[in-house]
């Protein structure tokens, strides 16, 4: 292949802004922009979710056949626009009894939709006739995640024809979700029987969508390079470490980016006052507009410890309700911002009904996320596992020390202070243990009453660090090339 722009079909079951619940929506939003700007043609498909207005968008005037095997063949809407400020173009797929509800994956009490293995092999597939109907050939296929993790195999059975020419990349943005569903999906996918083995879509007699997808996928990227090795260990392999270590050879790690239009003091309509490294004074009037807006004591001088993220076990929720109220017993204010598991929700009320020095908002709220890495002088991210984590990228930016745990993303994102060479910009521990996060916390909160100028230079090099798309968007191109064996 000589031809230097390439054809690329992106496919994800959540894009920002039409659709979040998680970091991969981030990267479906941003990536492809950045994709498009080095000069490829791309294009973004994902389902049309109930809550998408149609009114916004336009209808392609023709229906698009679907087949789905032993089911029959059914029959989608395409709805398009472009993602916001961009050329990029974004097809949704608009199938009401698949996608006309209120959850994307799981319904209003945190319950996986059953016909979830159907839902996304009709979205899968749906994408792949899309490109038929578009005339689109794509040179490759670049799919997220267990949702459309089968497009690899898909392009190389039932597909191919269409797609003989077509290779595929599939990024793990988390590789704790699986899809894993009844072997009958095969007759669904219609990939053969022959796939259902061990080295492919069979795990426990049932099938693995993302395993399959790892099988067959040309590239596998995941969203830092330390987790590319991490899920390649029994502590992080979710029970696939073998098989990824199989196909280690194919392996690569590409943080991801921020999109500083969206993530950045000096141009952030949501926080109370904008400001950036030469001027920081503006830092602590967000202070004080989140310690107005949460009810705490309005003090300057005391380290605010700010927390945005699900209330789930991956993001050290475990941990920090372990250690919460010896923290509150020092001279600190603590505000968290989530929802999740009911447990969390429920306990963190409770300390917050106790407790003066702590503040908590039960729900998602993208305006009270910024303001919070804005007004908070340090940022708590103890996960026990991370991909690649965004809000501690966007900490930095802000001047918001995060204090995080030494694993995937966080480790490569975040530098531990270093007192003798005074270099860092965040605290880091090891061990996913109480005692280290609960030292770490005493360890940072020292180093801001008594080493203050230390802690201003360490926010000051956080918000010289840059994590931009263009960066990562290359490094995508380089593996699509390389697949392409161009
Ligand atoms: P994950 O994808 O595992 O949830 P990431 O750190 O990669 O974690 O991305 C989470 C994204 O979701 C960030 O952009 C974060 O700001 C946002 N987010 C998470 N919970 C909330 C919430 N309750 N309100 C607002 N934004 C949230």
């Amino acid at each position: 292949m000589s031809k230097k722009s390439l054809n690329i079909l992106f496919v994800a079951s959540e894009v920002v802004p039409f659709a979040k619940t998680g970091g991969l929506a981030d990267v479906a939003g941003a990536l492809p922009k950045a994709i498009k700007e080095l000069g490829h043609n791309i294009i973004v498909v994902m389902p049309r979710y109930y809550k998408i207005d149609k009114a916004k968008l336009t209808k392609l005037p023709e229906p698009l056949g679907v087949p789905m095997g032993i089911m029959g063949e059914f029959w989608a809407a395409v709805y398009t626009t472009t993602l916001p400020n961009t050329q990029t173009p974004i097809y949704f797929i608009d199938y009401e009894e698949y996608f006309g509800r209120s959850g994307l994956y799981e319904d209003e009490y945190g319950n996986s939709y059953e016909d979830n293995d159907n839902r996304f092999i009709f979205f899968s597939k749906a994408s792949l006739q899309l490109c038929k109907m578009l005339n689109f050939t794509p040179d490759i296929v670049h799919s997220n995640d267990w949702h459309t993790a089968i497009i690899p195999l898909l392009i190389k059975t039932k597909f191919v024809h269409d797609f003989a020419f077509t290779k595929s990349v599939l990024t793990i943005h988390n590789l704790q979700h699986q899809g894993h569903f009844f072997k009958g999906a095969i007759d669904v996918m219609e990939v053969g029987w022959e796939y259902f083995n061990s080295h492919d879509l069979e795990s426990h007699d049932g099938v693995n969508l993302l395993k399959g997808g790892i099988s067959r996928a040309d590239a596998v990227t995941t969203v830092s390079k330390k987790y590319a090795h991490e899920i390649q260990t029994q502590e992080f392999g979710f029970g696939l470490e073998h098989h990824i270590q199989a196909h280690a050879h194919k392996i690569y790690g590409i943080l991801n980016g921020v999109d500083y239009d969206e993530w950045n003091p000096s141009v952030d309509n949501l926080i109370a006052k904008k400001y950036d490294r030469d001027d920081m004074s503006g830092k602590l009037v967000c202070k004080r507009d989140i310690q107005q807006h949460f009810g705490l004591e309005k003090k300057d001088n005391v380290p605010l410890i700010g927390f945005v993220g699900r209330f789930a076990e991956q993001k050290g929720i475990g941990m920090i309700a372990a250690i919460i109220n010896s923290l509150l017993d020092m001279d600190v204010q603590v505000v968290m911002l989530g929802t999740g598991e009911k447990w969390a929700e429920g306990f963190f009320s409770e300390v917050s009904y106790h407790r003066s020095n702590f503040a908590l908002h039960i729900g998602y709220s993208d305006a009270l996320a910024h303001k919070i890495e804005a007004g908070s002088d340090m940022f708590l991210m103890p996960s026990l596992f991370e991909p690649c984590g965004l809000n501690q990228i966007y900490s930095l930016a802000y001047g918001t020390l995060p204090i995080v745990r030494a694993t995937g993303g966080l480790d490569d994102t975040i530098h531990n202070y270093d007192e003798f060479h005074q270099t860092g910009d965040g605290f880091k521990f090891y061990e996913s243990s109480n005692d280290a996060l609960y030292h770490t916390l005493k360890w940072a909160i020292d180093v801001y009453y008594n080493n203050k100028d230390s802690f201003i230079d360490m926010q000051k090099r956080a918000m010289n660090e840059h994590f931009g798309w263009d960066d990562a968007a290359r490094s995508y191109i380089d593996i699509y090339k390389k697949i392409l064996g161009n």
